[in-house]
């Protein structure tokens, strides 16, 4: 299936928004199989919309757009859409209902404009955006199939997750010739790419179906495993056997599989098993905390944290004893360790964790470099330290640290922590 994505928008030619729709939505569809040939860009100009539209329809068998959607004068997909095809557009009355309890419910009264985000063009599919007022649209069209999604990228995602791929799934799979492409994430932490690469290299140089990608993340790796095969079923299970070979190899140095994160997959571990987290940070500046907070229901387990970044808050936030940082200095094992234990009773909570560190680029020294960092976890039975040094400029040295430090909270709730 030859596909274009087409997005729309004068913000997008003028660079004043990077065109990332375009980017997630071709690895979407790569993902089951479906190659895309064309990208293009166009502004909200009615003349040039439509001569995109129109060659895409003539060039692809499947045309994916975004952004133009909304209810604004120079919002013109649909309807430019709608008119190179010849179809008409119709009311969606349950769509016209959702509207109006939108604007009822923000005391607002819409407007006629605000009404076209109800229309839809004769024998299309309204798909349901739940984040926003504009719906996709869904239409198959004299062989060629036509997807019309909202610009703001947490609306195009859920739509083409939700919606979109399942429908071009099922479209595609037992086409004759047509092969289903699944993936599979393996997401790898505290294990260098090249120490990865070479625990694998049996699997990795005899693959051909499945592939294995591995992506360096900032600091993380991701190994993406893609088997073709007739159905998707099959592909999964060829992945299923990769996966399988991949586990046995790196064990807990897998901490989850697609898109689950680092910190999702910490919180998982806290809520099995009952343990509420607070953290001291010092170079990571609250990042910690701000991670733990990216998971929704975080509060069952995370009580919060201090960010004692002077040593003076070290001692009266924390109970960090100034004369302990006096004789060994803010980025000691002793004041990691002393953080961890009085963020923990201070807070009463199950696991202190704490960091502390030179984030550069300036304040290293021969035996105390740039990047030096210590991460301690302080529970009911011990303190745990570990001493590591990052490399990068400031914001990785941050990045790296507050990484470290779930994973070794991580390893430190599964029991296999080696300080
Ligand atoms: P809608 O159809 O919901 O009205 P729109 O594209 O017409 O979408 P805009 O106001 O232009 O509405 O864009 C909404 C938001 O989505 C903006 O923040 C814009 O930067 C972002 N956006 C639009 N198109 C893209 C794109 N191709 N890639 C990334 N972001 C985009
Ligand atoms: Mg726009």
């Amino acid at each position: 299936m030859k596909a274009e994505i087409l997005a729309v928008g004068t913000e997008l030619l003028m660079g004043h928004t990077v065109n990332t729709n375009a980017a997630e939505i071709a690895r979407m569809l790569a993902e089951i199989g479906v190659g895309v040939y064309y990208q293009t860009v166009v502004g909200d100009n009615p003349e040039r919309l439509e001569e995109a539209v129109h060659t895409a329809v003539a060039r692809a068998e499947l045309v994916v757009a975004c952004g133009g959607l909304g209810p604004t004068e120079d919002d013109l997909t649909r309807e430019t859409v709608a008119s190179v095809l010849g179809l008409e557009l119709v009311r969606n009355e349950r769509w016209a209902q959702r509207l109006m309890q939108f604007f009822e419910r923000r005391g607002r009264v819409p407007t006629e404009n605000n009404f076209r985000q109800a229309l839809v063009p004769v024998g299309a599919e309204l798909l349901e955006n739940e984040h926003g007022t504009a719906p996709g649209i869904y239409l198959t069209h004299r062989g060629v199939t036509v997807v019309l999604l909202p610009g703001p990228p947490h609306e195009m995602r859920a739509l083409m997750h939700d919606h979109v791929l399942p429908r071009l799934s099922q479209a595609l799979e037992g086409k004759s010739g047509t092969a289903v492409l699944v993936s599979r994430v393996l997401r790898v932490v505290g294990l260098g790419e090249s120490r990865m690469v070479e625990a694998l290299e049996p699997i990795l140089s005899s693959q051909s179906n499945p592939t294995i990608a591995p992506l360096a993340k900032s600091a993380e790796v991701h190994l993406r495993i893609t088997s073709r095969a007739e159905t998707r079923a099959a592909a999964e299970e060829l992945n299923e056997r990769c996966a399988q070979q991949i586990y046995e190899r790196l064990g807990p140095a897998i901490y989850g599989e697609d898109e689950v994160t680092l910190e999702e997959a910490v919180g998982r571990l806290l809520r099995q098993q009952g343990l509420s987290l607070a953290t001291a940070e010092s170079c990571t500046g609250g990042l910690i905390g701000h991670r733990v907070t990216n998971v929704a229901g975080s509060s069952a387990y995370y009580l919060g944290g201090i960010v004692a970044y002077s040593n003076s808050l070290k001692a009266a936030g924390l109970g960090v004893d100034p004369a302990l940082i006096e004789r060994d200095g803010a980025v000691s094992e002793a004041v990691a360790r002393a953080m961890a234990t009085g963020v923990r009773e201070r807070t009463d909570a199950g696991v202190g964790l704490s960091v502390t560190g030179i984030a550069g680029p300036g304040g290293g020294s021969e035996d105390k470099p740039v990047g030096l960092t210590y991460i301690a976890i302080a529970s009911a039975a011990e303190v745990q330290c570990v001493r590591r040094e990052f490399w990068g400029g400031r914001e990785q040295v941050k990045l790296r640290a507050a990484q470290a430090a779930l994973e070794f909270l991580r390893r430190h709730l599964l029991g296999t922590v080696s300080a």
